[in-house]
């Protein structure tokens, strides 16, 4: 790497043959044999709800998306699926990345990679398509799950966005619940000059009066779900930038995550390429490795992750020898 000085790293598969060869191989005998399972979250999927931004503009509004993204994506991958090892990295730009490194996962078809990207794909449909989410009766656990974490962020999210500031956000709402609902929401909302949440509260309070309590939850899903680039996971072939590589157009490290610490995360904190140089330079002890730079809490994270992931790949490897053993 220190000798080609790349300046962008993509990581995909493992192949069958080395890749330099690939040419040389019939079409049909290069095959990928095993990959991360990888998960995108990118802000320009969310332009149909933001109000902050739009296209690959972000600001702090825009993050409570992804901090809702991350939780709900991360705790079905845990506990719905039993992965253990996820490592998330923000992208240096406008969203995040999610990187599953358990043998199992590596090892997914791309069937299996397709049915989980759909699992975890709740809103559908085009920019014509006005109500994007439908729930079946009973509601599925995942779901009322992923609605506990929504509820944490509900009321800053339609703060920040100022969902109903306007009769033009109103109606837009609207147009995604029954009609029976409409016109009341409309003249209640119309008739007090009241916040966003206070509307909001209105809403949810008429719409909970109803024997079927789908709508209501369909409503807070189309407005803050995660939306996955859903190509992203299902190819084997697909190419996502490595982690520590450096945003070609905003200079950010692409650095890890700490869950534990999500809602403290600040993108426009993450250190720059230049900013690294300049903290380099500046110092008078002559060290130069990232302890000493704004980079280290990130690597704390990303060392940390790695470490794991040896240790339960050498104990997988001891257990297995074991196994052999016994014969
Ligand atoms: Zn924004």
């Amino acid at each position: 790497i220190r000798k080609n000085c790349p300046f962008k790293i993509d990581i995909g598969a493992i192949f069958n043959h080395k890749p330099r060869i690939h040419k040389s191989i019939q079409p049909g005998n290069f095959r990928a044999e095993s990959k991360e399972l990888v998960f995108d979250i990118d802000m320009t999927d969310y332009d149909d709800i933001r109000t902050c931004c739009s296209d690959a503009n972000i600001c702090h509004n825009c993050w409570t998306f992804v901090k809702i993204a991350i939780k709900i994506i991360d705790r079905a991958l845990s506990e719905d699926f039993g992965f253990s090892h996820r490592l998330w990295v923000y992208s240096g730009r406008r969203g995040v990345h999610c990187w599953v490194c358990d043998p199992q996962a590596r090892k997914l078809s791309q069937s299996a990679r397709t049915a989980i990207a759909e699992y975890l794909t709740l809103v559908k449909g085009n920019d014509q398509q006005l109500k994007k989410v439908s729930l079946k009766q009973p509601i599925h656990p995942s779901i009322n799950n992923a609605l506990s974490i929504i509820d944490e962020y509900i009321e800053t999210l339609v703060m920040e966005q100022d969902y109903l500031s306007s009769e033009e956000r109103c109606n837009k709402l609207v147009r995604c619940l029954p009609r029976r609902y409409s016109e009341q929401l409309q003249e209640d909302w119309k008739a007090r000059n009241e916040t966003s949440w206070t509307r909001w509260q209105r809403m949810e309070s008429v719409l909970n009066k109803d024997t079927d309590d789908r709508t209501c939850k369909e409503v807070k899903l189309q407005y803050s779900y995660p939306r996955l680039d859903v190509n992203v996971t299902k190819g084997l072939n697909h190419l996502l930038k490595s982690p520590l590589c450096v945003h070609p157009k905003t200079g950010r490290v692409c650095v890890p995550i700490n869950l534990k610490e999500i809602d403290d995360f600040d993108p426009f904190a993450v250190p720059t390429v230049s900013q690294l140089c300049h903290e380099f330079e500046t110092r008078t002890d002559g060290k130069k490795d990232y302890h000493c730079t704004s980079l280290a809490p990130y690597m704390t994270t990303f060392v940390h992750f790695v470490t794991s992931l040896q240790s339960s790949s050498s104990a997988q490897r001891r257990k297995s020898g074991a196994t052999s053993m016994d014969f």
